[in-house]
């Protein structure tokens, strides 16, 4: 398995994959450490996860160039990810204890409660976008909870799962509580089905989870899916237009455009839609891409070129189909894999711009006359992963958010963004399943519940 970096387009490093027999002799060992680990104090398990952030912080320059060099993101928001990654760790560390007490219910028996145990060793298979953050949103209430996990992450990234492993053990974690597995998409399968694993959860493309579901479901293992999205942003009439149009551009540019909960399709109401427009474009050309090692520089290469050509792909098919761009659209002549942030309108029902995930600085805007059509747009996708609402009146805001739009999560007057202490998700083909905050913690537990007549 090949690191390119996506700028100089360079070979980072080059990692032999584990063999079959490699696999699992990996997967014994970290079975066999959830023997000890699972009867850890949590305040054992507190103490270590806070040195983890520790280690976090400490090596956050060196870590975030990694990310740089091996998947293109701005070098900025890489050391923002790996302190988010610090964040989440002092935050299962802090309230670990509390998700995981006893909870007493009263019914007939003299005592009931309920208990939080471990499941076992989970299996996470994770994506390149956000290398570190993706991987420490699991990792942290799962060992909290007492959990041992491997980690397969994406093929593109493989130095950062070894550092991972590293960082546990600089952290001071016992041997094998995690561990790397250096294989293929292909190799999944054989590791969801065997006997030690009890879970698994994925954070990727729709495909791949449901690839990762149906053999999860074949062994009637627990499974969480962080899948796609295409998430829709309504912008009323009564709307800070300026403020909309700004945070909607960056949301859409974060991380050049490459993350699941970026604002991907506006979907503005008629009588403001000129005015949005204007400012949303210059937004979008504000953006400035070149080398992500930069600091002027607020947009890198994608993370890999065939993902850049696909991407180009779906814009030049919705172009073909009747779209008209605002600005963007091409492929600059550069060795880099950078694509320039595009702004397309005129959209309409079959093109890619419509019916699918555009990951990357692609912007799509659609007009619409009334609040029942905004929401039948809004909601004409096979994702329903996050949201966003723009609007003066909260009230109506709010009713929207509940009631109308088909999404785990929905931000009014701001863009989307995860945070520990909220739980993330999606329904439909964005997956199932919650990460983050108390629901996160919950979903690779055993909720055991005793009873004492
Ligand atoms: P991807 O191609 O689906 O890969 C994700 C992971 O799944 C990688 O480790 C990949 O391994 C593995 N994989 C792919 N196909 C598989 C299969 N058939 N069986 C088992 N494993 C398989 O996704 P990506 O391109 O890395 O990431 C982009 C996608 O992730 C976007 O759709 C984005 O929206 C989504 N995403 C969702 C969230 C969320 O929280 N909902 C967050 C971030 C990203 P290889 O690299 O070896 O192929």
């Amino acid at each position: 398995m090949r690191s390119i970096n996506p700028y100089t387009n360079k070979v980072v490093a080059s990692y032999q994959a584990y063999s079959e027999a490699e696999t699992k002799h990996i997967i014994k060992e970290v079975d066999h450490a959830f023997g000890e680990w699972k009867h850890t104090t949590l305040e054992e398990r507190k103490a270590l996860v806070l040195k983890l952030e520790e280690q976090l912080l400490k090596q956050e320059d060196y870590l975030a160039e990694l990310i740089v060099a091996e998947m293109g993101k701005v070098k900025h928001e890489a050391i923002s990810e790996i302190k988010k990654c610090a964040w989440v760790c002092r935050y299962y560390a802090e309230n670990g204890q509390q998700f995981l007490d006893r909870e007493l219910i009263q019914a007939d028996a003299s005592e009931s409660f309920v208990s939080f145990q471990p499941l076992g060793t989970i299996l996470a298979v994770m994506p390149w976008n956000f290398p570190f953050w993706q991987v420490f949103r699991f990792l942290a209430p799962a060992l909290m909870a007492g959990n041992t996990v491997v980690l397969k992450h994406a093929r593109n990234v493989q130095g950062c799962s070894l550092a991972i492993e590293k960082l546990m053990k600089d952290a001071g974690f016992p041997k094998d509580v995690f561990r790397s597995l250096i294989i293929g998409g292909a190799a999944v399968k054989q590791v969801i089905e065997n006997s030690k694993v009890k879970g698994v959860t994925l954070t990727g493309s729709t495909p791949a989870g449901k690839a990762v579901a149906s053999v999860a479901g074949s062994v009637l293992k627990k499974s969480v899916l962080e899948l796609g999205g295409s998430d829709p942003y309504l912008i009323l009439e009564d709307a800070n237009l300026e403020e909309a149009a700004r945070l909607c551009a960056s949301s859409r540019l974060l991380n050049a455009g490459q993350s699941c909960i970026g604002a991907k399709r506006f979907i503005v109401f008629e009588s403001v839609y000129k005015q949005f427009r204007e400012a949303f474009v210059e937004e979008m050309k504000k953006a400035i891409y070149g080398d992500p090692m930069e600091t002027a520089i607020t947009i890198g290469p994608l993370a890999r070129h065939d993902l850049r050509d696909e991407l180009h792909g779906q814009v030049s098919a919705s172009l073909a189909k009747g779209a008209k761009v605002l600005c963007g659209g091409f492929i600059p002549e550069h060795q880099a894999a950078f694509y320039p942030p595009t702004v397309m309108d005129q959209i309409m029902p079959g093109m890619p711009a419509y019916e699918e995930e555009l990951f990357g600085p692609v912007a799509s805007l659609l007009k619409v006359k009334t609040e029942e059509e905004a929401v039948q747009i809004a909601n004409d996708t096979v994702f329903g992963l996050g949201a966003g609402i723009f609007t003066a009146d909260l009230d109506r805001g709010k009713r929207l958010a509940e009631k109308g739009l088909d999404a785990g999560c929905v931000f009014i007057n701001d863009f989307v963004k995860s945070d520990p202490r909220l739980p993330f998700g999606g329904i439909k083909e964005s997956g199932f399943g919650r990460e983050l905050s108390l629901y996160g913690l919950r979903e690779f537990v055993n909720i055991k519940t005793v009873v004492v007549k």
